[in-house]
């Protein structure tokens, strides 16, 4: 029988190797650089674990190994994003940027435009190169994200324009919360960006994406601060009279930027979920630790409590639920060409909101003492609360695709227990979108 639990010996190798970089590389930085009230700084602060990451083959395993990537699978992408969620997501978060902001070049890109962009990522000898995926756009009123394939034109929808001017795009607006600021607020490398092309048309059909590179004049960054992936950089980005060649169009893109971001917070979906799985499993270890070694004033460990023994033991089975869950859409993705838009958002929505309540119940369980900084869960809970909402928020934008995708007379209700490839369609977006 195919289906098989078990993995390989390379899976298990490449799960310790990855363990070994969070534990020794990563765990050090994270607490200092956590509480470092400087955004920038703390960015700065995991740098030198960042450039170890890289030589690693760690921060572009996901890229293809024809341009020097890992060419990892997707499961294996999980398997290893785990050990680092585990210690530190926001930290995951910077590496999953390399692959929001490069893998849409690899799927959309020419030939020459991955050549260019994906080797350059993959053969920097400083180890310090990062990939940008730059889409979320600031609150306001018309303003916002969630709604970027609304079937109305521009004030509606993504409000950053690119007007084409010769060989170039004269760029104009601001994004909010993209993690492309780089490590000196001159931009990561290079990333993909998502623009209006067409303000008349509706989100279906006036989006692309370009690639924007670091320097580009009439950018400028601003980190923000945030309550939890403190590890991880996201920023106000400003766009003046901003010129990206025509050249860095994705040709497969244009008037598909819906269709990007949707294949990409996809793609990302099973990533978003193991770093839930990761703060879970971090809760659960440290609270089953807790309640065989004190005694809340009894005779004997809290574990002995039928409560404790219950609640944590729903915990343990719910984490590894969200784990098969997170390797069986990651698998899809292998299976269906890195498309996984219906179970990609099922896997994200589920697992994020099941594991955050799991977090919460292991301070339950802990009780009074998991509130003591210095004991480490109250990270966790600001970590575990960024995920249901980051990569795509469950509420705006993962449940949106699912509505879509169920409400298609054509849908096949067993498709995914199947294995049947569900083809995302434009007919699928919009939906829920149009208040009232
Ligand atoms: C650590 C971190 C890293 C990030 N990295 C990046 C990145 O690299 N690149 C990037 O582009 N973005 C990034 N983001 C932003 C992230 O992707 C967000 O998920 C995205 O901006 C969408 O946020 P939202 O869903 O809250 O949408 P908003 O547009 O802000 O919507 C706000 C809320 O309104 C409600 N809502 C809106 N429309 C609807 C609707 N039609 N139906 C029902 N409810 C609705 C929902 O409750 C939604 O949560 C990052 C965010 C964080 C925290």
């Amino acid at each position: 029988m195919t289906v098989n639990f078990t993995m390989s010996d390379e899976q298990k190798k490449l799960q310790h190797e990855v363990r070994a970089f969070a534990e020794n590389v990563l765990k050090p930085v994270v607490a200092d650089a956590d509480a470092e009230p400087d955004p920038l700084k703390g960015f700065q602060m995991t740098k030198p674990a960042y450039v170890e990451a890289y030589k690693a083959g760690i921060a572009m395993c996901m890229l293809p190994a024809a341009y020097g990537g890992g060419g990892v699978s997707c499961v294996d992408l999980v398997i290893a994003a785990e050990e680092i969620c585990v210690v530190d997501p926001g930290f995951a978060c910077t590496v999953l940027c390399n692959g929001l902001g490069l893998m849409p070049i690899a799927w959309y890109g020419s030939d020459e435009q991955k050549e260019r962009f994906l080797r350059a990522a993959t053969s920097d000898p400083a180890g310090e190169y990062l990939g940008g995926w730059t889409a979320s756009e600031p609150p306001g009123n018309p303003s916002g994200t969630a709604n970027f394939d609304i079937p109305l034109p521009r004030p509606a929808g993504v409000r950053l324009t690119a007007v084409r001017d010769g060989d170039e795009f004269v760029v104009n607006g601001r994004k909010y919360w993209p993690s492309s600021a780089g490590w000196d607020e001159q931009g990561v490398n290079a990333g993909t960006l998502i623009v209006r092309t067409d303000s008349e048309k509706g989100g279906t059909e006036g989006l692309s994406a370009l690639v924007l590179e670091r320097g580009t004049p009439g950018v400028t960054y601003k980190h923000l601060d945030k309550v939890g992936h403190r590890l991880a950089s996201n920023a106000e980005i400003v766009f003046e009279d901003a010129r990206i060649p025509a050249a860095n169009l994705l040709p497969g893109a244009e008037g598909n930027g819906d269709l990007v971001i949707n294949r990409n917070f996809a793609w990302s979906g099973p990533v978003a979920a193991i770093a839930a799985v990761g703060m879970a499993r971090a809760a659960y270890e440290m609270a089953l630790e807790f309640a065989k070694g004190n005694t809340a004033g009894a005779l004997r460990p809290i574990i002995g409590f039928q409560n404790v023994g219950y609640v944590l033991g729903d915990v343990a089975a719910k984490i590894e639920m969200g784990r098969y869950f997170s390797w069986r859409a990651a698998d899809y993705l292998d299976k269906h060409d890195q498309h996984a838009e219906l179970v990609g958002a099922m896997n994200k929505i589920q697992v994020t909101e099941l594991m955050f309540d799991c977090v919460y119940k292991c301070l339950q369980i802990v009780g009074v003492n998991s509130l003591e900084t210095k004991n480490g869960f109250g990270k966790i809970l600001r970590e575990a609360a960024v995920l249901p909402i980051y990569d795509g928020g469950n509420m705006g934008m993962q449940r949106r695709r699912v509505h879509g995708v169920l409400a298609d007379p054509m849908f096949n209700p067993r498709a995914i227990m199947e294995d049947d490839y569900v083809k995302f369609e434009k007919h699928h977006e919009g939906i829920d979108t149009v208040v009232g």
